[in-house]
């Protein structure tokens, strides 16, 4: 028997092309596909017949992720989701509050594989890639399960996205369309640790998206030594990459930079910085406008890296605002429900070898 078509991971067109496969009639995708998106399984939609029904579920499966934990931060109503897989498997997702609306994070792999220094949630390796029903499925359970409506997301949860290029950018497109959740592609951020050939390839296609790179270093002995990556495109490659993005799409491109105390938080760190920045992004001619976002390390128990104190944080963004770079240092959110990524997943996972 063949594998089972996923239902989420299907545009209105394949949907049609299924439909008409089991002898349904393709005006019936536009009746289902705005369910699907909403959260309802074939089984829970009243204006399809159970023929149709019986038909769909014989060639495609519905899996929405399942809320396995779920923490809800009292100081300011972040909701961190552990969602479970059809399989199994676990991701993070963390729903968070800002004045213009609301903006989720989601995952795009099982672990990661790009050995980051200070995170957690590459200590396993990449157990596999989300696919793009499973990407959208993380925004629609979300929003089903809190009963709002979703007008941002991040991709900055667990994994690399671009290490997971084709199941992304499928992603991208079913997210946007406006029989689904249309969400607009400005409204979208995906964060890379730098895979320069993907982000060329990504610059093909033109999405007005907005592109975040975490760059954490001014320096490739730095940066090679919390980041393995560097050692393949290191930051004159990736500086170079950014440029040919930017003169692409004509997008700004926003560079995360995380404070770790005494490794890169010093004020020549900050320096080095803004040069590197200036130098390699802007010349007299043209401004490409540099936006860095400042991010004091959340502390892992396995890495040891302690996050930089208050004073050490301003005083980098005040050297970056000096030579022209806006700065902003990360609000933090869901500080008491620990909603910095990776985390949740392995404890989830500890707990359960334990008590096994
Ligand atoms: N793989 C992608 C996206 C996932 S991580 C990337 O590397 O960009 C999202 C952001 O959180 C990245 O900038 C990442 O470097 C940062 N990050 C990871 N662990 C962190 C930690 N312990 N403290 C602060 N930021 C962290």
């Amino acid at each position: 028997m063949n594998e089972k078509q996923e239902l989420l991971a299907l545009t209105p067109k394949e949907l049609e092309e299924l439909l008409l496969s089991v002898g349904e009639p393709k005006y019936r995708a536009g009746q289902i596909f705005p369910q699907l998106h909403k959260g309802l399984a074939p089984e829970e939609m009243t204006n399809i017949g159970k023929v149709t029904r019986a038909k769909l579920s014989e060639v495609a499966a519905y899996h929405l992720p399942k809320v396995k934990r779920k923490l809800v931060s009292a100081l300011d109503g972040t909701v961190k989701y552990l969602f479970e897989l059809a399989d199994g498997n676990c991701v993070e997702s963390v729903l968070m509050r800002y004045e213009h609306g609301i903006t989720i994070c989601i995952s795009s792999q099982v672990g990661c594989n790009m050995g980051c220094k200070f995170c957690a949630s590459t200590i396993g390796g990449k157990v596999r890639n989300l696919t793009a029903g499973e990407l959208l499925g993380q925004v629609i359970a979300a929003a089903r399960d809190s009963g709002e409506t979703i007008g941002g997301i991040v991709m900055m949860g667990i994994g690399e996205p671009l290490d997971n290029f084709d199941a992304v950018v499928r992603f991208l497109d079913l997210v946007n369309r406006p029989e689904g959740l249309n969400i607009g592609y400005r409204h979208i951020s995906l964060s890379t640790c730098g895979l320069c050939d993907r982000i060329d390839r990504l610059a093909e296609l033109g999405l007005p998206i907005t592109l975040s790179i975490s760059l954490h270093a001014a320096d490739d002995e730095t940066r090679s030594a919390i980041m393995p990556i560097n050692k393949k495109y290191n930051i004159a490659a990736l500086l170079a990459t950014c440029k040919r993005y930017f003169q692409k799409t004509g997008r700004r491109i926003s560079f995360e930079y995380t404070l770790i105390s005494g490794k890169n938080d010093s004020r020549e760190a900050a320096e080095r910085l803004a040069l590197l920045l200036n130098r390699s992004l802007r010349t007299r001619t043209e401004t490409m406008p540099i936006h860095v976002n400042l991010i004091p390390v959340n502390e892992v128990k396995e890495t040891g890296f302690q996050r930089s104190g208050t004073k050490a944080v301003k005083a980098f963004a005040a050297v970056l605002e000096k030579n022209g770079i806006r700065a902003t240092i990360r609000r933090t959110l869901g500080s008491d429900i620990n909603a910095s990524c990776g985390q949740l997943r392995k404890e989830t996972a500890e707990q359960e070898r334990e008590s096994e």
